[in-house]
This record gives structure tokens, sequence and C-alpha cells, in this order.
């Protein structure tokens, strides 16, 4: 078991990592890493898709639109962004917020479960399709799935699992806001349960090695599309 100093210098480290990955195309075209912000203690993390440009000028997840909506959310549940841990599926925003590519989501999973096995939440909240189906390992769409909380091995932690509509797709759609309004307020309740037992002698997942450049630089005619002269910010971990 981890004092909440060492999860929290482990998380530092893997954000370190993180800043300077080069694991797929997308770090050509970020303006920051967006690694995730929260309580390193927190007992709920959400999982959502990918940065958007906001999250990317920022470098902190959810501070656009959607992240106003989640923020509501929380408060009617109590709540604040400074008692939770909120993350991506993938850490760099896609060109003209397309949906992540498999590679882009193969490449980034090692940070993401390093950061569940940190943080140790006892409640994952996956929001929209994206985190939901790679954390559940199967293709079952959030439709389904929304609302259904069940327990799941990842990594080495039992955790609730809890799949919710996107609040994003929730901005223009009053009964996806309905449904997601409904389900947020079920939080309390999962969050009562505490976390679920712990599997016994599981190994923890293997801490992340040095980042190996995957791709080769830009060339002449292949240069980055990030604006002239725009250099890459310095990524930020809101660490509560
Ligand atoms: N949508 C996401 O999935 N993540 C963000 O950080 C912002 C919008």
């Amino acid at each position: 078991m981890r004092t909440a100093t060492e999860r929290r210098e482990l998380l530092k480290g893997v954000y370190e990592q993180a800043r300077n990955c080069v694991r797929c195309p997308l770090h050509q075209t970020r303006t920051t890493v967006v690694f995730g912000s929260g309580h390193a203690d927190a007992e709920l993390m959400f999982v959502g898709e990918a940065p958007g440009a906001n999250e990317d000028r920022m470098g902190l997840p959810f501070v656009g639109q959607a992240g106003k909506l989640l923020d509501k959310l929380l408060g009617e549940i109590g709540m604040t962004r400074q008692d939770v841990f909120v993350v991506n599926t993938i850490k760099c925003r896609p060109p003209d917020n397309r949906d992540p590519h498999p590679n882009e989501i193969e490449s980034c999973q090692p940070y993401l479960r390093q950061q569940i096995e940190l943080v140790e939440p006892a409640v994952i909240c996956t929001l929209g399709n994206f985190s939901t189906k790679l954390l559940r390992g199967e293709t079952i769409g959030i439709s389904r799935l929304h609302g259904r909380e069940e327990v799941r091995e990842i990594g080495s932690r039992t955790v609730r699992l809890y799949p919710l509509y996107h609040p994003a797709a929730a901005l223009y759609t009053p009964s996806t806001l309905e449904a997601l309004r409904r389900d947020f307020h079920r939080i309390p309740e999962l969050l009562a349960l505490g976390a679920p037992e712990q599997p016994q002698g599981l190994e923890p997942i293997p801490e992340l090695e040095e980042p190996v450049p995957e791709f080769e630089p830009p060339g002449p005619d292949g240069g980055p599309e990030r604006a002239a002269g725009e250099p890459e910010r310095a990524a930020q971990l809101g660490l509560f």
C-alpha cells in the first residue's frame, strides 16, 4: 500500500514522461500534453476522450463547454474538481477534433493505466464511447451501457466502472443531458459502497520505460501543423 506522498511522487514521474511523449504523431500538432488534473487521492476518476482546442491551449482537461457542464453536474452532487481526478483517454488533441485513431489510443494507454494504478480510484466514470470501450475491452457502445455500474479488474485494481454519456454529447441534446444527470446523481451512492474487494497478489503494472521516439522527425514537406512560430507549451499537472 502506497502512502499519499509516494503516490503523488510517482504520478509526477508519469507526468514528466507524458509531457515529453513522442509515441504517436499527435506530438507534432499538439500545443500541450494534457495529462490530467485533480486530487491524487481521489476516490472518483473521470476518463474523457481527448483534449479539445481549449484544453490543448491551457494544458488542462475539460476547461471548455463540456468541462463547464461537468463542473455543474459535480456541483449538483456536492463535489468540485478538487475532489476528483479527471483525465482523458488520449493526452494530445487530435487535429480538428477528429476521433482518436486506434494507434493513438494504443500508444497513450500506458499513461492512463498508470494513472489508474496510482490514483487508486474506487469508482471510474468513463465519459462516452472511447474510454468505455477501452477500459471494458469490448465494443458495446455508451447508449447501451450508460448508468450501469459493474465491478471490473483494471490492471492490478478492482474498481466500480460506471459508464456515462460524454458531457459534450449532452450539450445540445436535452434527452442525453437528462440521462447524464440522472446517472450522475447516482455517483454518491456508488462512492458510499467504497472500493470493491481488491484481488490478492496481482502484480502492479510495470512502470513506464523511458519514452522512445517512434516517428521520424517531419521532413521538409511534412512539417508539423502547429502554427508557425508557436512553441510547444509546457504541460500542466493540476495536482491537489
Ligand atoms: N472532451 C474530452 O473528452 N476531454 C476534454 O478534456 C475536453 C473535452
